[in-house]
C-alpha cells in the first residue's frame, strides 16, 4: 500500500511557515529544529522538506540528493553541537519512530538527535 501523506500534519505547517520553530540548520531539501519538548539537553529534529511520512518512504522514494542532503546535516549538527564521540564529545542517540508500534505521533518523517546526558540504555520493557 502506498503512503499517503497528510499535508496538515504539523511539521508541514512549520515547513510552509504557518507555525514557527527554533531553527538549527537549513539547507535546500532539509530542515532541522529544536524539539518543543525537549527529552534531553540536546533535542534536535532533523526533517526532509519533502512529504516523507517515515524512514522506509523516505529512503525507498526521495531523490539521492535528498538522501544526502538528510544525512549530511545529521553529521553536520554532530560537528556544531561538539556531541561527536570520536572528537571530544560525549556522543548522541538517533531516534526516528515510525508507525504505530514505533509511537509516531508526528506522520512526517523526523530524526531525533538526543544528547547531553547519559541516555541510559536503548530500550526499556514495557
Ligand atoms: P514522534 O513521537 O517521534 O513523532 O515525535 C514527535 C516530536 O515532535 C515530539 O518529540 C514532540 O515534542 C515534537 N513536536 C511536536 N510539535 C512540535 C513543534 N511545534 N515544534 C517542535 N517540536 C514539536
Amino acid at each position: 500500500m502506498a503512503y499517503v501523506y497528510d499535508t496538515q500534519n504539523i511539521f508541514a505547517k512549520i515547513l510552509r511557515g504557518e507555525i514557527p520553530n527554533t531553527t538549527v540548520m537549513e539547507t535546500d531539501h532539509t530542515l532541522a529544529f529544536n524539539d518543543i519538548t525537549p527529552q534531553a539537553p540536546t533535542h534536535v529534529l532533523v526533517v526532509p522538506k519533502g512529504p516523507y511520512v517515515c524512514y522506509d518512504h523516505f529512503a525507498l522514494e526521495a531523490s539521492d540528493a535528498e538522501i544526502v542532503d538528510f544525512n549530511r546535516v545529521i553529521g553536520q549538527i554532530c560537528v556544531e553541537l561538539g556531541i561527536q564521540p570520536g572528537e571530544g564529545g560525549n556522543g548522541y542517540r538517533l531516534i526516528s519512530n515510525a508507525g504505530s508500534d514505533g509511537v509516531q505521533d508526528v506522520p512526517h518523517l523526523h530524526v531525533h538527535i538526543l544528547s547531553g546526558r547519559p541516555l541510559g540504555r536503548m530500550l526499556s520493557r514495557p
